[in-house]
């Protein structure tokens, strides 16, 4: 069952959001080598907390950390460690926050230091392929347009599309129905309805779009060991298109 959130609901799924904007934008300064993965979740954790909200992902199945790092090669659920950012890395922060009891989630993709031209390739075009993504929103819609649209972006711009990571609802769960798949046709899949609230979340690679799951049973890189990119909002389906409830521009 896909939900339909109330106003009330709604307005404090858009009040999770803007802790997880905020928790973004205060991290984003920290990001710079030498920095642990560790101590950037440990400022996320503690941002989110003064907020009055908690880590949706602290202890999700299990997961060991308040925030997902995901450096270079990784794509998905790089659980913190000690290790130190260089200069010319990449990294990914997904951020989820739960307020009294509805969340929001919110990735994105941040260059430490300079980084080479492909690497801003391919932040550039998966940050974009978010919105074209996000544009085709609107009720009467279906999840497929926006598939569609991001698959049709990511491959003129000759960049993997990862099938086996997809986005999803939001509400009292952080992962709801339904699915939101980064490829597929249009015209199928559930109609987009007034209410709804998703998340869509590009994961896209500069080479192969096939993964791997590491040992740790969590950090999801790419089997070629090729750089992966990742932006996530959490949006409403509002009367005429759609409203970000995770904030503007992060990066
Ligand atoms: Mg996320
Ligand atoms: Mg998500």
């Amino acid at each position: 069952m896909i939900s339909i959130k109330s106003e009330r609901e709604i307005s404090l799924l858009e009040e999770a959001g803007n802790i997880v904007y905020k928790t973004h934008c205060y991290l984003k300064p920290f990001i710079k080598a030498g920095i642990t993965t560790k101590e950037l979740d440990k400022l996320g954790e503690d941002f989110i907390r003064q907020c009055g909200a908690t880590p949706s992902f602290k202890g999700y199945d299990g997961f060991p950390a308040a925030i997902c790092t995901s450096v270079n090669q990784e794509v998905v659920h790089g659980i913190p460690s000690n290790r130190k950012l260089k200069n010319g890395d990449i990294i990914t922060l997904d951020i989820g926050a739960c307020f009294k009891g509805y969340h929001g989630d919110s990735a994105w993709t941040y260059a430490v230091g300079e980084v080479d031209d492909s690497k801003k390739y391919l932040m550039e075009h998966t940050e974009k392929s978010l919105f074209v993504g996000l544009n085709e929103i609107k009720p009467g819609k279906r999840i497929g347009d926006i598939g569609a649209a991001i698959e049709e972006y990511a491959t003129s711009h000759k960049l993997g599309v990862i099938k086996e990571l997809v986005g999803h609802g939001v509400g009292t769960d952080v992962h709801e129905e339904p699915d939101v798949p980064n490829y597929g046709k249009r015209g199928t899949g559930p109609i987009l309805k007034e209410g709804m609230v998703i998340a869509v979340e590009p994961m896209l690679t500069l080479g192969s779009p096939e993964i791997c799951i590491l040992d740790d049973d969590w950090t999801i890189e790419t089997e070629d060991y090729s750089l992966s990119a990742h932006y996530e909002h959490t949006v409403v389906v509002t009367k005429d298109g759609y409203k970000i409830l995770t904030g503007g521009k992060n990066g």
